[in-house]
């Protein structure tokens, strides 16, 4: 599978990541891969520095573009302006100069097999490893161990002792249409101007699915809710740093993941930075056996 994504723009479906396509089909113009940079040259508004999501856009885009496909988004997203917003949360989404429609271009891209609720049932079912669901970890008695792997948010952990940290959060609206065989031509559909939620998602076109309906989720943002997203932003980022020098001093536990970290990783970069932490903790529990501890 590799994911494909439009933007309902108008009554256009168009591919974003914006590429030759997308500029081509909502102008009705005849550009190639030799001419799109200096459409792209003409209507771009140079920005130094690019030091918001809204800088990022005009600079590479223009401000119809902008309007069109990330303003109306990301207000959405994330109940921010993009000028509120760091560069890196619109820089996640490249300008193309070619046709590819895919949004990822890593090399290898893979559903897992069975899904990935087997492969994190498989994941557990190991007997050292015990699942306890539905306890708050802050009302526990603090387990006895000799290190601890947090990866809820961080300042959570620390009491919010310098004031809350902003997540951001969605509600899923799931729905099963009887009958249909396909409710939409990709992946995901974006709506970046019109209703509450941002986007549909169809799952059989991720997984493969046969059946003779279809399944879909709706996404609304919302400020309240499981958190999910850190809000890239200067004063966050400022904060955040001050929970992180806490947890510096913390040498029996381990922060990780989006929420523990504040960072706005992908999955690749969740399970790379797991990896790695799991790498320190055994060598710290390594050289703390061999010094007989
Ligand atoms: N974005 C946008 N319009 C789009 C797609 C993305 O404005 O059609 C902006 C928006 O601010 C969004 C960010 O780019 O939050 C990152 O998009 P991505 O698809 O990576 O978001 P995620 O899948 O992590 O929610």
């Amino acid at each position: 599978y590799e994911h494909r994504v439009l933007a309902k723009v108008g009554d256009q479906l168009l591919p974003i990541p914006i590429n030759v396509d997308t500029v081509n089909r909502l102008y009705g113009l005849d550009l190639d891969e030799t001419t799109i940079q200096a459409y792209y040259d003409r209507v771009r508004e140079p920005r130094d520095p690019v030091a918001t999501s809204e800088d990022v856009v005009l600079n590479a885009v223009g401000r119809d573009l902008y309007e069109k496909f990330f303003r109306g988004y990301t207000r959405k997203q994330w109940g921010l302006d993009p000028s509120e917003l760091a560069a890196s949360v619109a820089a996640r989404i490249p300008t193309r100069t070619n046709r590819d429609d895919r949004y990822f271009t890593d090399t290898f891209q893979q559903m897992p097999r069975d899904g990935y609720t087997r492969l994190f049932e498989r994941m557990l079912d190991h007997p050292r490893i015990r699942v306890e669901t539905g306890v708050d970890f802050f009302r526990m008695r603090r387990p006895r161990v000799r290190h601890l792997v947090f990866t809820g948010p961080i300042d959570a952990y620390f009491g919010h002792r310098f004031g809350r940290l902003p997540y951001r959060s969605l509600a899923f609206e799931h729905e099963h249409l009887p009958g249909v065989q396909r409710h939409q031509p990709v992946g995901t559909v974006n709506y970046p101007n019109d209703f509450a939620y941002t986007r549909i998602t169809e799952f059989r076109h991720l997984t493969g699915q046969q059946h003779t309906g279809t399944s879909i989720v709706r996404e609304y943002p919302r400020a309240e809710g499981d958190p999910y997203y850190p809000v890239p932003r200067a004063e966050n980022e400022a904060l955040f740093k001050r929970y992180a020098e806490l947890a510096a001093r913390e040498p029996d536990v381990t922060f990780v993941g989006r929420l523990a970290s504040y960072r706005y990783y992908n999955m690749d970069q969740c399970v790379g930075a797991a990896l790695k932490a799991a790498d320190a903790v055994l060598d710290k529990l390594g050289a703390l056996s061999a010094a007989g501890a």
